[in-house]
């Protein structure tokens, strides 16, 4: 496996909640992240139908930009009861047409669930493949789960997506109720990033 010199990454994302949870995993590292954003880089349209193919769009449009490695993160929640469903549609089912409506994209979901009659626990898995590529196009992949149930009503307001319907497995509280320090340390995210740390030295 590759080992990542550089104590700069970009990290392939417009989404500021994941570029959060980026800065607080790698800075124990002495890695400094920067976002997509702030490098002034458009997003890039995700047409693949795996979180690893919309990861290496992602990637490789930010080395490409920018000459440097960059790690995407191609994630979404899996759901038990609707067959795996949203997955990588996950961010899709928020699109209003003028932006991103999770309580849009968490209705949809539960409204589903009830209208195949699925069974209590609602199961279901957030999932995060992170792929971290070089500008000469290496590139070494991370899987993450974070397993859990959904619950309705959604609760708590902090994190984002949809962490206000997540109850991950041996807590009662969703990702929404949970501070960003615990969520870390047993996200999707968390578990690909403990694989990642690998290439850390
Ligand atoms: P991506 O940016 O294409 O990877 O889209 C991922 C989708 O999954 C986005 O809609 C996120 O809001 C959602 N998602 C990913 N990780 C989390 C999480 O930790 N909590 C809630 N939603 C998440």
């Amino acid at each position: 496996m590759r080992k990542l010199d550089e104590r700069r990454l970009l990290v392939a994302t417009h989404n500021a909640g994941k570029l959060d949870e980026m800065r607080a995993l790698f800075a124990p590292y002495g890695i400094e992240v920067v976002g997509a954003a702030e490098m002034g880089l458009a997003e890039p349209e995700e047409t693949e139908a795996t979180f690893v193919g919309n990861a290496r769009i992602k990637a490789a449009a930010a080395v490409k930009a920018t000459g440097l490695p960059a790690l995407a993160d191609d994630s979404g929640i899996c759901i038990d009861g609707l067959d795996g469903a949203p997955g990588v549609y996950t961010a899709d089912w928020a699109e209003t047409g003028s932006g991103r409506d999770f309580m849009q994209a968490m209705t949809r979901a539960w409204t589903e669930l009830e209208a195949k009659g699925a069974p209590e626990p609602r199961t279901a898995q957030f999932r995060a493949t992170f792929l971290l590529m070089w500008p000469d196009g290496h590139e070494e992949v991370f899987e993450g789960i974070a397993p859990g149930r959904l619950t309705w009503p959604v609760r708590g307001a902090l994190g984002h997506g949809y962490d206000p319907m997540f109850v991950p497995d041996g807590f009662d509280r969703t990702f929404a109720e949970m501070t960003a320090d615990e969520k870390n340390l047993i996200s999707h995210r968390a578990d690909a990033f403990t694989k990642l740390r690998a290439v850390l030295g």
